[in-house]
């Protein structure tokens, strides 16, 4: 409860910034993080002198943000930065959290991870936790319902990750937003998950959906986003009370800038529907934290979809993740400057 009164008084919006290691380990020289506070970073560009006499020049351009992540940073530390953020889930908050970044930089392996369980991202962990903590609120008379849905958003198109029925069946989808400003998507897999492991199992099954379609079109992956919503509804008879919420992780398309010239034809759509869904979601996030009237939330399937979940008494987690090689200088600067216009 305080933490969520401190919340209140930061605003809803954080912005966590991650940085990949190096594959040989440790971190590039151009990439200097505070040892003293976990919230600042720096980009040192060193320009070399070309008339040999003048020293060279170096420019450095500083970020600071709720909190930075080293590459020594393990997946349970970061959970635990946000766990209370994922307790709010089930007093009735509606949670989203994003991973923003370049191809590379490490945005599924924050939000998914890897096989074994210390390597386990944001997304099993929330979901171990928020099984956990219902079943303790059952002793005190809650009883919570859990609806599992995972859609890939690509080219401005929807489909359904937890689709298991013949491929040349596969229904088409449309956003509908009813009366009562509730999103829900047209024939899309719903799913009620009662346990830690089936949702496990979801996850994985919405993993081989995604590597079919990865295998038929190369790349794909990267080029899409990737949205799982956890819907918990809760209701305590005795003390006749219900609360209603939306837990949602976002594994974004990454964010790298290709050169107009070298895409053409569907690649240039590709481009074309990222960089938009992308920068809508930054106006989006950005009005919300200036408490604007009008937020474009139609601009895009992205933020349409995110409607319920955002704004309003929502909480949202921003990961900006970074990949620490010199020749990514150009991508890094662009990801801290787009996240540091949202936070
Ligand atoms: P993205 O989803 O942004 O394209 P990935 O999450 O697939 O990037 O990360 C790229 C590679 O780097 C993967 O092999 C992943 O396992 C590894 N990796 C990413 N972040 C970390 C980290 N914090 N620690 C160790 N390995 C990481
Ligand atoms: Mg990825």
């Amino acid at each position: 409860q305080l933490h969520n009164a401190i919340q209140e008084l930061k605003g809803n919006i954080r912005v966590f910034c991650r940085v990949r290691p190096l594959v040989e380990g440790g971190l590039s020289k151009h990439i200097q993080l505070s040892p003293s506070d976990n919230k600042t970073i720096t980009l040192a560009k060193t320009e070399e002198s070309h008339t040999g006499k003048a020293a060279d020049t170096q420019k450095n351009y500083n970020f600071s943000f709720d909190r930075v992540f080293g590459p020594q940073s393990l997946q349970q530390e970061v959970f635990e930065e946000i766990s209370l953020l994922v307790q709010s889930a089930l007093d009735g908050y509606n949670v989203c959290c994003f991973a923003y970044g370049q191809t590379g930089s490490g945005k599924t392996y924050t939000m998914e991870g890897g096989e074994y369980d210390e390597c386990r991202g944001v997304i099993p962990r929330a979901v171990k936790q928020i099984f956990r903590a219902a079943e303790k609120l059952g002793a005190q008379g809650w009883e919570f319902t859990f609806t599992a849905s995972f859609v890939e958003i690509y080219n401005e198109g929807l489909r359904d990750l937890l689709y298991s029925g013949k491929a040349s069946k596969r229904p088409e989808h449309e956003i509908r937003k009813s009366a009562n400003n509730e999103v829900t998507i047209t024939n899309l897999t719903y799913q009620r998950v009662c346990s830690e492991d089936q949702v496990l199992h979801l996850i994985m099954l919405a993993n081989q959906n995604r590597s079919t379609a990865q295998t038929a079109q190369n790349d794909r992956s990267s080029r899409s986003h990737s949205v799982f919503q956890l819907d918990i509804e809760g209701v305590n008879a005795g003390r006749d009370v219900k609360c209603k919420s939306t837990l949602c992780m976002v594994d974004l398309a990454g964010s790298e800038r290709m050169l107009k010239s070298q895409s053409q034809g569907e690649r240039f759509k590709e481009m074309t529907a990222i960089n938009g869904s992308l920068s809508n979601l930054g106006i989006v996030i950005t009005a919300l934290a200036n408490k604007e009237s009008y937020v474009p939330y139609r601009n895009s399937k992205l933020t349409y979809l995110l409607q319920g979940c955002l704004g309003g008494n929502s909480k949202t987690l921003m990961f900006v993740n970074i990949a620490p090689e010199t020749d990514s200088f150009g991508e890094t600067l662009n990801s801290l400057r787009f996240a540091s216009k949202v936070n």
